[in-house]
């Protein structure tokens, strides 16, 4: 198991305030300068991965280590791959606890965005320590629960192959009877590299994504059947 246990955020205050959609009127500035505060005071992205190995392909499954994952979309993603590397980033324990005690339902919102905003930094920052040490070329990941073909139960099989208690020791997270994470600004999925860069976004309809990173592409569903 690899640990990135420091993962520099960039938090731009004009960035955010865009991002976040904070109005340009009323105590906007003050919100940020305390958003911002908090949020350093509050968010620390760690990661851990380790290196696995793709053998049995069926259909819609795919062998990776000692785990088989039911997912048409990843099994073709990873048709061409052979070395894949699932991963754990969370922003730690420290954000649940603090956002829960906030009285400040506004401040509280913002926070739980910018959070969201901090994970999808985070990944981004995995996926180009990956790409440096494996020499990886572009790598696309794919998160358990982003899309329908492969829901938010594989979870399990996911902390399976990364060894649920090397997960927790290693970053406190862990997993629920209902497949979430604890804490819950936490995010789990596989690094892999594929011909195209793949971002689930692009099979993903949904309006109104602060997270969106590519546009819906309602075509691209029909090269997976
Ligand atoms: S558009 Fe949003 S919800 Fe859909 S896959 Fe992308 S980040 Fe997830």
């Amino acid at each position: 198991m690899n640990i990135l246990e420091t993962i520099p955020l960039s938090l731009d205050p004009q960035e955010i305030a865009k991002k976040l959609r904070l109005s340009p009127r009323g105590h906007r500035q003050e919100m940020l300068d305390q958003l911002l505060l908090k949020a350093r005071e509050v968010i620390r992205p760690r990661a851990a991965y380790r290196v696995a190995y793709v053998f049995e392909k069926g259909e819609d499954t795919v062998k990776i280590g000692p785990i088989t994952f039911k997912s048409r979309i990843l099994r073709v993603n990873l048709d061409q791959a052979g070395k894949v590397f699932p991963y754990v980033v969370t922003l730690g324990e420290e954000f649940d606890r603090e956002t829960r005690a906030l009285n400040d339902m506004l401040l509280k919102y913002y926070l739980e965005e910018l959070a969201n905003y901090a994970l999808g930094q985070a990944q981004e920052f995995l996926l180009a320590h990956l790409a440096q040490t494996y020499a990886l070329g572009k790598p696309s990941r794919m998160n358990p629960g982003s899309l329908p073909d492969w829901p938010l139960e594989q979870q399990r099989n996911l902390f399976a192959l990364l060894g649920p208690e090397r997960i927790k020791e290693a970053l406190g997270v862990s997993l629920t009877s209902s497949f979430l994470m604890v804490p819950v600004k936490s995010v789990s999925g596989i690094v892999f590299q594929a011909e195209k860069n793949f971002k689930s976004c692009q099979l993903c309809p949904r309006g109104n994504c602060l997270g969106r990173r590519a546009a819906y592409d309602k075509k691209l569903l029909s090269t997976y059947e």
